[in-house]
């Protein structure tokens, strides 16, 4: 994006456009589950997206984003930082599954990390997280969302529902990181719905032992509506608003 597009090409049209119908979904689903509005955060998933879309975002006034990939997220947001007028109140959050050799950049860039599922995991971004603390790299704590599986398939990703109080602990008692909450993505086989509804049992369970970790992160552009009836606090949106991932990462 150069100076000379003045933000007015026909890419940010686009964006503008997929922004304001999702924005709008999210109102409409909102309201119609009976919640306060900006009860429910957008993340707006920027994976195998350019920079340029970022600052595009960034000038429609999006300030949270979700990354998915290393070394992907550490070079767009540090391309993007270049721009200081508008980077200062943006947020990047991971999504994606952190590998533990990865786990040290990871904790330099994200609010929070929305994927977390096993032990190694927690070691690692604890210490990614106070290695960055002490070098002022951030200045709060790392999130953590823990990733539970909704259909108890090990592997696909997800903590299962019996080890999840364990794992929780594990966060809680690393001083680098802040349990923040739950996140979950509904298997495709099945009803949105009624995955969306186990998720909230779950974390209802769940609160009882950690009534601070209220955040839950659920939702995509397929199932937002049944997200936000069961209580997301967070919906991840890519395709509804990017369009169709290219499929060479920038
Ligand atoms: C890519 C991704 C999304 C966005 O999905 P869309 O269907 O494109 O909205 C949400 N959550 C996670 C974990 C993802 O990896």
């Amino acid at each position: 994006m150069t100076a000379a597009d003045g933000g007015d090409d026909s890419r940010t049209h686009e964006l503008a456009e997929g922004l304001s119908a999702a924005r709008a979904r999210l109102a409409s689903a909102v309201s119609a589950a009976g919640r306060a509005p900006g009860d429910v955060e957008l993340l707006v998933v920027t994976k195998f997206f350019p920079a340029d879309d970022v600052r595009r975002l960034m000038d429609l006034g999006v300030r949270s984003f979700g990354e998915s990939r290393e070394p992907e997220a550490s070079r767009k947001i540090a391309d993007v930082a270049q721009d200081t007028a508008a980077a200062g109140d943006v947020v990047f959050d991971m999504i994606g599954s952190v590998q533990s050799k990865k786990a040290k950049s990871v904790a330099a860039w994200a609010r929070t990390v929305h994927s977390v599922d096993r032990d190694k995991v927690v070691d690692a971004l604890a210490v990614g997280a106070e290695a960055a603390l002490d070098a002022g790299v951030r200045s709060a704590p790392l999130g953590i969302l823990l990733q539970v599986s909704l259909d108890g398939d090990p592997h696909r990703g997800g903590v299962l529902v019996d080890d999840l109080s364990g794992l929780a602990d594990r966060v809680v008692e690393a001083p680098g990181l802040a349990l923040r909450g739950l996140m979950v993505i509904a298997p495709v086989e099945g009803s949105a719905e009624r995955w969306m509804a186990r998720a909230a049992e779950i974390r209802e369970a769940f609160m009882a032992d950690h009534p601070a970790a209220r955040e839950l992160s659920a939702g995509m552009s397929g199932d937002l509506e049944s997200a936000v009836v069961h209580g997301s606090t967070c919906v991840r949106v890519g395709t509804a608003i990017m369009g169709p991932r290219p499929l060479i990462s920038q």
